[in-house]
């Protein structure tokens, strides 16, 4: 059954990475232990379960490896937010800002259309930069965004926080402080 101390008993701390200061958040032993990655994909399953979501939307790249186990299970479409230059064809793409420079995400113009209700999936919510651009990419394909999903917030960045003042849901396993 589900039980937040071990999943969070499970994900590794490494401190003064990438660089002095911070605390990495490294989720690799999540997918690399089949009882912590089975309480936390069933914990999603769940909650979207019987919902009226229409699809699955998942980040590059981990937020792939959650997002599909949910989408399988609950036999729902699965689409790619990816980083720039990794889509063919046509592609709408938002720029966002990092610590330092900035990055864009690309999605297929024919990934989602009005109607669609979709849950987005990300393994970390830090500033909430990526998010809010994958947030905007789906509104601007016409689709609306139900919540968004992450094993873990980092809430002293304020990115959920700044993602609810948008009005959109934010729903984490687990918070470090
Ligand atoms: P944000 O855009 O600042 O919210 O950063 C979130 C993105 O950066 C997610 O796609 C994460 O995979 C990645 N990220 C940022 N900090 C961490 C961390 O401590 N551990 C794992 N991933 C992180």
């Amino acid at each position: 059954s589900y039980d937040e101390f071990y999943i969070k008993s499970v994900v590794r701390a490494i401190p003064d990475w990438p660089e002095a200061g911070v605390i990495f958040r490294d989720v690799t032993p999540v997918f690399k232990d089949p009882r912590a990655m089975r309480m936390v994909c069933d914990a999603f399953i769940q909650r979207y379960m019987r919902t009226g979501i229409t699809h699955i939307a998942s980040v590059d790249a981990r937020g792939f490896l959650l997002g599909s186990v949910v989408a399988y299970q609950l036999n729902l479409p699965l689409v790619l937010i990816r980083k720039k230059g990794k889509l063919p064809g046509t592609t709408l793409s938002r720029e966002y800002q990092l610590e330092y420079g900035k990055a864009a995400i690309e999605m297929q113009t024919d990934a989602l259309e009005p109607g669609n209700r979709v849950v987005i999936f990300d393994d970390l919510i830090a500033t909430g930069g990526t998010l809010l651009a994958a947030i905007s990419l789906i509104h601007e394909l016409g689709a609306e965004v139900e919540e968004v999903a992450a094993l873990i917030d980092l809430p002293d960045l304020e990115g959920s926080q700044r993602i609810q003042d948008s009005g959109i849901p934010v729903h984490a396993l687990l918070a470090y402080e």
